[in-house]
């Protein structure tokens, strides 16, 4: 379900006609709706209604404050990849209790700040940070809550950027090494061994490599446990797809009832950490037809954001559905939408068929997950604003940022 529409020509999302927030914010820009966010947050949380839980949404997707509040508002956990994120978490009022704390490179000063903050867990992906946040904790006097991250070894059959569950690649620990690291975890005095995590990539769009990861794990549990070690939760991580284009993608419903029929042990919290799936849908970017240009028998739609602004579909090939903020009646065409920057890789889509002119604004839908957080300065362009809305109001959440801001930490040698 998407949460925007056209009405007598215009399109709205929620109650309010995106045209009226351009007339305020200019292009281009990011929109959000809050309806939307919270809808998905609580398909997941009504699903798991029966069995203990905690959803850690996944703050790399999208890390505004006024989204990171909504959540924490709804009594949201965190997963964070890094010390801004605990930072950004804490501003935006979420509990660091209710963090869990990811990725492959923590460094000791995020790995202490999170210690101070008594964070819910350190999810490990090596022996090496083994050792280090045990003698971190040693030296603060403190106890570190950790899950190891362990690779089920399972292809998600999904793009090779964003596959991260096989064997051969930076993220998490080796199925086969996870019994004797959980040993050697125990017997460490600053460290207190709570759960397992596995996260075994992105926007995938079939339930079976969950289910497959998850009939993994829950062998590793059980083996665990017959050799002493008993975990108190067990951590499916993120991934699950939303529809861009054609896909089909479970819903979030259809995907914990997946996991449930796996007949998870009661005593076991079940631990989610979603991103794109509870903030994509709801985000999409606004721009503005800057020029029309036909360049041998293509046509090029130039527009005023680009891959500074919106890098999947350069990075990932992704592909995100463009439609007008007015229909209107115009001969339809088929467009490159591009933007601005000299990069050849520089488009937003590729072959898309739109009745426009210069000077009308596009949406770019889908844009709420991996859009503004991966946006850049990249030809000194500065960033985008972002917009909530929620209702018949709309709020910016964060200004567009000014030239000069763009060099105010630079300076002349020979000064
Ligand atoms: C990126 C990431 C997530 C969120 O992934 P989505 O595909 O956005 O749901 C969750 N957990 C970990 C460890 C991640 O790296």
């Amino acid at each position: 379900m998407k949460h925007y529409y056209y009405k007598s020509g215009d399109l709205w999302a929620e109650d309010v006609r995106l045209t009226d927030i351009l007339s305020r914010v200019g292009t281009p820009c990011y929109v959000y709706s809050e309806a939307a966010i919270i809808k998905q947050w609580q398909a997941f949380d009504s699903a798991l209604a029966h069995h203990p839980h905690k959803i850690c949404y996944a703050v790399k997707a999208n890390s505004n404050l006024a989204v990171l509040n909504t959540l924490a508002q709804l009594g949201s956990g965190f997963d964070i990849v890094s010390g801004g994120e605990l930072a950004r978490v804490i501003a935006a009022k979420g509990k660091p209790n209710q963090v869990v704390f990811s990725g492959v490179g923590k460094q000791a000063l995020e790995i202490i700040q999170a210690l101070k903050y008594g964070i819910f867990c350190f999810n490990i992906e090596s022996a090496a940070e083994l050792q280090l946040i045990n003698q971190l904790a040693e030296h603060h006097n403190l106890l570190a809550p950790i899950a190891f991250r362990i690779n089920p070894d399972v292809d998600p059959k999904s793009h090779p950027y964003i596959s991260t569950g096989l064997k051969e690649n930076k993220f998490g620990i080796d199925f086969a090494q996870a019994i004797p690291l959980y040993q050697d975890a125990k017997k460490l005095k600053h460290i207190e061994v709570k759960g397992i995590t596995f996260h075994i990539g992105s926007q995938l769009t079939s339930l079976s490599p969950f289910i497959d990861a998850t009939k993994r794990i829950l062998t590793l549990i059980e083996q665990l446990k017959s050799v002493g070690i008993n975990l108190q939760y067990l951590d499916v991580g993120g991934g699950l797809g939303i529809r861009y284009q054609d896909e089909t993608p479970p819903s979030p419903k259809a995907y914990i009832d997946a996991l449930l029929a796996l007949c998870i042990p009661p005593e076991l919290t079940l631990i989610l950490e979603p991103g794109r799936s509870i903030v994509g849908d709801a985000g999409i970017l606004i721009t503005q037809v800057l020029l029309l240009k036909q360049a041998g028998n293509k046509q090029f739609c130039i527009v005023d954001c680009a891959m500074n602004d919106l890098l999947r579909p350069t990075l990932y090939q992704a592909w995100q559905n463009i439609i007008p903020l007015k229909e209107q009646a115009l001969k339809t065409l088929q467009y490159d939408v591009v933007g601005p920057v000299c990069e050849s890789g520089d488009f937003l889509g590729l072959s898309r068929r739109l009745a426009i002119e210069p000077g009308d604004y596009l949406a770019i839908t889908e844009a709420g997950a991996y859009g503004f957080v991966m946006s850049s300065n990249y030809n000194s362009r500065p960033r985008a604003p972002e917009v909530m809305i929620k209702g018949e109001k709309f709020k910016l959440i964060r200004e567009r940022e000014t030239i000069q801001e763009l060099f105010a930490k630079e300076y002349l040698f020979n000064d």
